[in-house]
């Protein structure tokens, strides 16, 4: 975690009491363990002996990385293994400063490539779910995602809400999302997914408008029911989209490197973020696939407050807001504040 020892990041912005919305658990392997787990099963990572295994994290654009993405799952093979990725995350995490997580996870994949059932990978990943929230009062929430791009389409959708539906909602899973490519991908068709979720009382997100232009965050809006968007960046190019997201109060889950490292944004001064602010769309701030982005949450903080020039009751104000934006219950949600206003206080 080279990037949290470095000393330009104040120590107010590590302590703060932080909660991350848009992560994803197959993005959290460090290089070293992705070295392990590729020696133990054999995966061709494509370096030869001599390169650092971060220089797979360069992209030339997002279909490169959604393949480099793509090959970071194939080195988990066990539902152990997942466990093991929650286990190091969550320490992770709260050497930041983070008190509340939502993690995505890919489960149809996981079961059509690796041979991991849904149930199974549960299993482990709640028993280190367990020991994070009574190591470090850590407490964490999963996101099971459909996959645009996935061989199986629609489907794999539709199977991670029927294993969602048998899970229940003691599982931690709080919600359905989708990711992959949405280019050539659109929303509609996993609308029925996405509804079937919704009756069965779960939260429903989406990436979009991340290499995809408005057209796509309209789609999951006004076809998912999706109530966070991830990324979502191309929203400031639509005034009437971003009249609709400050009226319905639809949040963005903004991943500042990510967009970067991915190419779908040239410079971060391309960021939206100040044209957000000042159309009061709400926003918060997430490190997507940290180690693949040579990131980590508190950097994100650190670049966004650099950008913005926000002092730190402002970005505790941010934090607020992040945290009314969680899926967490009510009373969680009312410890986290209690806990975010003793550290800093905010509007
Ligand atoms: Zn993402």
């Amino acid at each position: 975690m080279s990037t949290l020892l470095d000393s330009s990041v104040p120590d107010w912005l590590v302590t703060m009491p932080k909660v991350e919305l848009h992560v994803h658990l197959e993005g959290t392997l460090n290089p070293a363990t992705l070295l392990t787990l590729a020696r133990r099963y054999d995966v061709d990572l494509g370096i030869g002996d001599e390169q650092p295994v971060d220089s797979l994290f360069k992209y030339g654009n997002f279909t490169e990385f959604i393949e480099t993405f793509t090959m970071c799952s194939d080195c988990l093979r066990t539902a152990a293994d997942l466990g093991q990725a929650v286990d190091a995350y969550a320490v992770d995490l709260s050497r930041q400063g983070v008190r509340y997580a939502e993690l995505h996870f890919n489960p149809e994949p996981h079961l059509r490539r690796r041979s991991i059932a849904m149930a199974d990978a549960l299993e482990h990943m709640n028993a280190a779910r367990e020991r994070a929230r009574l190591r470090d009062g850590l407490e964490l929430r999963w996101i099971a995602d459909g996959v645009r791009d996935a061989a199986s389409g629609p489907v794999s959708a539709d199977r991670t809400v029927d294993w969602k539906i048998d899970a229940g909602h003691d599982s931690g899973i709080v919600a359905l999302g989708l990711g992959g490519n949405e280019v050539g991908n659109p929303a509609g068709t996993f609308a029925r997914a996405f509804e079937r979720a919704r009756r069965a009382g779960f939260h429903v997100v989406a990436h979009a408008g991340e290499a995809a232009g408005p057209e796509s965050i309209w789609e999951a809006i006004e076809l998912l029911g999706a109530e966070r968007i991830g990324h979502g960046i191309a929203a400031a190019r639509d005034p009437a989209l971003m009249t609709m997201l400050r009226e319905r109060r639809i949040p963005l889950e903004i991943c500042p490197t990510s967009n970067l490292r991915t190419g779908v944004i040239a410079s971060d001064e391309l960021l939206p973020l100040e044209t957000f602010l000042k159309a009061g769309v709400r926003f918060s701030i997430n490190s997507d696939d940290p180690p693949m982005f040579g990131t980590s949450l508190v950097s994100e903080y650190a670049l966004v407050t650099s950008l913005l020039d926000l002092d730190r009751r402002q970005v505790a104000t941010i934090v607020a807001d992040t945290i009314n934006q969680s899926f967490a219950d009510d009373s969680t949600k009312a410890r986290l504040l209690r806990e975010l206003r003793d550290h800093t206080p905010f509007d």
